[in-house]
């Protein structure tokens, strides 16, 4: 409810004019030209009017006191509008509410809600919320009744829209859209959020199944070789066992035939023939002990040499395996140091860039010829070792094979001495028989105790082996390679099996260490940008939500308007048809909607309120006006005279107004064409309006002055300054003169 209005040096009112409306019918009265259309213009303006054509001015120093002889020019022209809220017409918790606008000579406005500086669009909503919306037809200013029946379908269906108070979903609807606009342009940058990333994070996969795949070639590992080394390390163990233990039987068997022998030898020297018989036995005895000695030497040394060349061919395999040169840092730093210093060159002297390129390439050619060859030149060296070893093992076993044939000669010479001693011995025959025995045996049993003792040599070759594949595996795949438990007995298998096993374990060994370490890093890395990657889906996937959310807000803000415009249509109907009948005695008059056609922009005027409201209308039906006048066969507004048309007007407003009573009515006026019947009806209706929403009426019409409560005068006198006053009727009656 309207409370006051304060007028600040605007248009006419160069002094600050305050106006009380505390009661329901306001009428303000005075002569042409005093300043009360400025007044309805006042209110127009600080409710937000944009249109300066309806406030009857080019410019906005038209709205500001222009001066005159006695006072100077205003700078700045303001007008407060004050509303009793204690019922919450507004949705703002304050009992008052004061709407203020000022403009200054620039043009610029400035809005306040209660004093707090605002933006225009605070206004509206604010207005819009309170019914009182921003199409003015709360305002009817002078000679403009009839506008709602000279603007076109469509301006008029937001007229009604406005007057029905259906602005409110038009804000809320434009709000969606804005709102959806934005979720839109987020969907959009989500999107090539998500877009920008993917590829790193395709990299970043593809690195993560890189290191699954070394995983599982780690377990397979990791089981192969807690496999091969189990088996191995109990194999070992029994075969040494048994090779020990044939050693140690071949060994006491050798020793018994060697001391029967001496005992033979013993009882068959008595006589001198036979001592030197004796002693040239006991020589090639000794011979035989040393070419023996000698050759077990030489086996070990054989051993050895033998080692040495597979580990040398196992160097060769793994060098030709291996893809990678190892670069020691001061030469990459030396490189990077050499390159940084070329390209320093150029900064001296710009044109150098080509011999830079040139300088720089060279460099790294350079450096490349430097590593380039190392598996030829590895080779090479691994070759030249393992030729060596080859060489020296060829002539180790030479010499084994000459030592082989000393040993035969000398075992046969042995014999020969014994079968002579035996054969001067006169009883010979029968120890002969045995000597050859025992001496059959005791060869016998060397054989064996020599292949014993190459075995044995050849296993402790084998276990060096095992420690050194164990001790590769616990680098390459960690602890649990070698953790295994230990078999009780070999199992029963072919010695092959275990030989494709360790083959086996070889070629898993080699594909691990080119697929490379753990990755940690690359895993954590990954993990983050997944977290990121479903973040973003993950919001990507609420904007969605919201998006539909205010698509579905928009259909049903929609829906509501047009629910509560065909309602407010079929009562502003019935209200209007009661109005012309009363007005017109007889007839009827109806609203009808057009089918909707496809808006054209350049129709709308400087009178209608911009963009926003070319889009509140778009696509919708507009609305016609159906008149029927009793006795006449009158159906086009164009027919009708003016009164008519005040009257058909008149009876809209005031439908409109009934069925969605504004909070106040300004009529500038309207009842100026109407003649003493008409006028009095008009004062009727101005007693049923004033029932719903506050009327201030701008009059030179007694009747009307006669229908309302309060009476303001205004004059002008020769200063040009309108002045305000509160008259009695009569008064009122002799000033509106
Ligand atoms: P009528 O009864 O004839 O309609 P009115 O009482 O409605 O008259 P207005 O149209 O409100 O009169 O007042 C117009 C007066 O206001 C004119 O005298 C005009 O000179 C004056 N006026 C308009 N703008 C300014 C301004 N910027 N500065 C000073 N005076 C102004």
């Amino acid at each position: 409810m309207l409370k006051r209005l304060e007028i600040v040096g605007f248009k006419s009112f160069a002094k600050k004019t305050i106006l009380d409306f505390s009661n329901s019918t306001t009428a303000i009265v005075g002569p042409n030209g005093s300043g009360k259309s400025n007044v309805a213009e006042a209110f127009r303006f600080a409710l937000g009017e944009q249109s300066m054509k309806s406030m009857r001015g080019k410019r906005a120093e038209d709205l500001i006191w222009g001066g005159s002889h006695t006072a100077p020019r205003a700078n700045r022209a303001s007008v407060a509008i004050i509303f009793d809220n204690s019922r919450r017409t507004f949705k703002i918790d304050f009992d008052e509410v004061s709407l203020e606008r000022a403009v200054f000579r620039d043009g610029t406005s400035e809005y306040s809600i209660n004093g707090s500086r605002v933006r225009l669009r605070d206004i509206e909503e604010l207005l819009a919320g309170a019914n009182i919306g921003e199409t003015g037809h709360h305002i009817i200013s002078q000679g403009e009744s009839d506008r709602i029946l000279l603007a076109n379908n469509r301006e008029r269906r937001a007229m009604l829209e406005d007057a029905l108070g259906l602005k409110i979903y038009e804000f809320k609807k434009n709000e969606a859209q804005r709102k959806l606009i934005k979720t839109e342009d987020n969907i959009v940058q989500v999107n090539s959020l998500r877009r920008e990333l993917a590829p790193h994070m395709r990299f970043l996969d593809n690195q993560v199944k890189k290191l699954d795949r070394a995983d599982e070639l780690r377990t397979e590992l990791i089981n192969i070789a807690q496999t091969y080394f189990s088996i191995e390390e109990v194999y070992l163990a029994q075969e040494k066992l048994k090779v020990s233990g044939e050693k140690m039987n071949a060994s006491e068997r050798l020793a018994v035939a060697t001391e029967e022998l001496k005992n033979i030898e013993e009882r068959s020297t008595t006589d001198v023939e036979g001592v030197k018989r004796l002693e040239l036995l006991r020589k090639l005895e000794k011979d035989v002990e040393r070419v023996n000695g000698e050759r077990s030497a030489l086996a070990r040394t054989i051993g050895r040499v033998e080692g040495a060349l597979s580990v040398a061919k196992e160097h060769r395999e793994k060098v030709v395996q291996e893809p990678y040169v190892k670069v020691p840092r001061e030469d990459l730093a030396t490189l990077a140091r050499e390159v940084e210093n070329h390209i320093a060159e150029e900064s001296r002297t710009p044109d150098a860039l080509y011999a830079v390129l040139v300088a720089v390439g060279k460099t790294i050619k350079a450096f490349m010829s430097r590593y380039t060859t190392p598996e030829s030149d590895m080779l090479a060296e691994e070759e030249r070792t393992a030729y060596a070893l080859q060489n020296e093992r060829k002539e180790l076993l030479d010499k084994d094979s000459r030592l082989a044939e000393e040993l035969e000669r000398a075992k046969s010479a042995l014999a020969r001495a014994r079968e002579a001693l035996i054969a001067h011995d006169e009883t010979g025959r029968e120890l002969r028989r045995r000597t050859l025995d025992f001496a059959q045996s005791e060869a016998h049993e060397e054989g064996i105790v020599a292949k014993c003792e190459a075995r044995e040599h050849e296993l402790t070759l084998i276990s060096e082996v095992l420690e050194r594949d164990k001790g590769e595996l616990l680098v390459l795949a960690g602890i649990s390679a070698v953790s295994y438990v230990p078999l009780p007995v070999p199992p029963t298998e072919e010695r092959r099996v275990q030989e494709d096993r360790r083959r086996a374990m070889e070629r898993v060994k080699i594909r691990l260490e080119e697929a490379g370490g753990t990755g940690e890093d690359i895993r954590q890395e990954h993990k983050e940008m997944s977290d990121r990657e479903a973040f973003l889906a993950n919001e990507l996937n609420d904007l969605a939500k919201s998006a539909s959310g205010l698509g579905a807000l928009i259909k049903d803000l929609d829906t509501e308007l047009a629910k509560h415009f065909s309602e407010g249509l079929v009562k502003v109907n019935a209200s209007f048809s009661e109005y012309f009948a009363l007005m017109f005695g007889g007839g009827n008059a109806r609203l009808t909607l057009e089918e909707p056609e496809e808006p054209e922009l350049e129709e709308f005027n400087d009178d209608m309120s911009g963009p926003s409201f070319a889009k509140a209308t778009e696509g919708k039906a507009g609305i016609e006006i159906d008149v029927n006048l009793p006795k006449k066969k009158v159906r086009s507004l164009m027919q009708l005279s003016g009164g008519e048309r005040a009257l058909t007007s008149i009876a809209l407003i005031f439908a409109m107004s009934q069925v969605n009573p504004p909070p106040f009515l300004i009529l500038d006026e309207t009842d100026a064409a109407l003649d003493e019947a008409n006028s009095r009806r008009y004062g009727d209706m101005i007693d049923s309006l004033a029932k719903k929403s506050q009327l201030i009426v701008i009059t030179h019409n007694r009747e009307t002055m006669g229908h309302t409560n309060i009476l303001y005068g205004v004059t002008m006198g020769g200063d040009g300054i309108s002045k305000l006053l509160s008259v009695k009727f009569d008064e009122a009656v002799a000033v509106a003169k």
